[in-house]
């Protein structure tokens, strides 16, 4: 759609409320024929005008000056936000649950709203000022305490280790990840497996040399269990030596793929810690919907996987299933979320296929408005039953305008996904693809290690220095 500004600058944020109400069309200075989106900043407010499939919207919304600039540009971006609302919904009508809570992580802003005004105030604001739906509103609030309780508890000097393996048995049709097929990159897992415990000796020293304390480790992916039982044993002997096991407070193994989990690595990863967090991820439990993203499994395979894990004592278990799969249906989809809660799986991950994701290969040919249903139905199934949302994230390009919501019974969440998501915790990352961040008084530093397998093994290790300068700087904080 054809935009044009007089006397502002809004790109970012109209890129967002465009993404948001008008999915498959992107801002232009030229004239594509999809319509006219005009912003005007007169003074103290917004007036945004949208002409769109022979309609007419336009509003105006007021803000205050403030002298303070970041609190100005916050106040301006919401009134340009409220006006295009207004004025958008004159002219179309797609569900857009979150309002104008246009950020990927909405329980941050909602932390900072139950902080100072409650929860009574705060679901009024959201609603009448944010335009959220009551049921984001009740799951943002629910995401934004946990976040709330976690930080209390956090260690105070706490730092999480994140480990990175990008390979998969195969790629998966709907998959954006950088991670390699073992047939065609298998031959760098050996190098990568001892590049990356190099990697975590290293950050083992920094951990020491800045006095923190190991709080929590996650293993991701890719597949981590596509590694042997023989190597998942020297990655844990590695991670000891770096970090004593026995200073976490939580482990997960995204194991992944339930066509890579045997007994053998199960009972390698229960001889580590029989607490050991482990994710066996089916996606879908409908044969079809599987074959069709190519996850090369069956749901059978995830039955399997899944009392492999828990014959080995393995009972902290996480699934992830996704919404607007390609083949799927609301019936298949209610039928996946009701078996994986009937098998008494303490946290279930409900994900939105990404618009990005779908794009990559093998186009869902899913509605917005069934995939919406399948994130409603997971919601209150999963609620009825007493899992509660722990952490939530959103992608600029998720169907249906929804999000991804981690749900956990009591005990079943994971502290590394709240740490990490909401940007409250240090997190040390090894190997390719991974990024750390390392928390300062002002804001969050990352650090991109090297994307890829073969750049990772043909570099030397890099960060270091980094979050050296940083403590030297005295700007590190917890
Ligand atoms: S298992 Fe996960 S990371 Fe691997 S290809 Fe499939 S979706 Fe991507």
């Amino acid at each position: 759609m054809k935009y044009i500004f007089t006397n502002c600058s809004l790109k970012y944020e109209l890129e967002l409320m465009c993404c948001h109400f008008f999915p498959n069309e992107k801002p232009t200075e030229e004239d594509d024929g999809c319509g006219v989106i005009e912003v005007v900043r007169e003074n103290d407010r917004y007036r945004v005008k949208i002409e769109k499939n022979g309609k007419i919207g336009e509003a105006f919304e007021s803000f205050s000056d403030c002298a303070e600039p970041l609190e100005q540009k916050r106040r301006e971006s919401k009134a340009f936000k409220t006006a295009f609302w207004h004025a958008a919904r004159k002219v179309t009508d797609i569900s857009v649950p979150w309002g104008i809570l246009t950020g990927i992580r909405p329980s941050k802003p909602i932390e900072a709203l139950l902080t100072e005004h409650g929860e009574q105030r705060t679901r009024e604001i959201l609603g009448d000022e944010f335009f959220t739906e009551e049921s984001r509103i009740s799951l943002g609030i629910a995401a934004a305490k946990r976040t709330l309780l976690a930080k209390k508890e956090m260690y105070k000097n706490g730092v999480s280790i994140y480990v990175g393996i990008p390979f998969c048995p195969s790629r998966c049709r709907y998959c954006s990840f950088v991670s390699h097929s073992i047939a065609t990159a298998g031959a760098l897992l050996p190098d990568y497996l001892k590049k990356l415990e190099e990697e975590i000796y290293k950050k083992g020293e920094i951990v020491k040399n800045l006095g923190l304390l190991p709080e929590t480790l996650y293993i991701g992916g890719g597949t981590p269990a596509v590694i042997s039982e023989y190597d998942i044993k020297s990655l844990f002997e590695a991670l000891d030596g770096a970090f004593s096991l026995k200073n976490f407070r939580e482990i997960t193994f995204e194991a992944g793929r339930p066509d890579c989990i045997t007994g053998e690595k199960a009972a390698a990863l229960y001889s580590v810690s029989p607490e050991m967090r482990i994710s066996v991820n089916p996606q879908s439990l409908n044969d079809g919907v599987l074959e069709k993203i190519g996850r090369n499994h069956t749901a059978e395979d995830f039955y399997r996987a899944l009392y492999t894990v828990r014959e080995a004592g393995l009972l902290n278990i996480n699934s992830d299933v996704i919404a607007g799969l390609s083949g799927d249906s609301l019936e298949s989809f209610e039928k996946t979320v009701n078996a994986l809660i009937n098998e008494n799986i303490p946290s279930i991950t409900v994900h939105t296929l990404s618009k990005k994701r779908a794009a990559t290969e093998g186009k869902s040919d899913v509605s917005a408005s069934e995939t919406e249903k399948m994130v409603d139905f997971s919601r209150n199934a999963l609620t009825e039953k007493g899992f509660l949302p722990y952490y939530l994230y959103r992608q600029r390009n998720i169907g249906a305008n929804l999000e991804n919501v981690g749900y956990a019974k009591a005990g079943g969440e994971c502290l590394y996904n709240i740490y990490m998501m909401e940007d409250i915790q240090t997190v040390l990352a090894c190997g390719a693809g991974s990024v750390s961040k390392l928390k300062t008084k002002g804001n969050t530093v990352r650090e991109a290690n090297y994307k890829f397998p073969y750049e990772y093994l043909r570099n030397p290790h890099k960060e270091n220095e980094v979050f050296y300068n940083v403590l030297s700087d005295g700007k590190l904080t917890f």
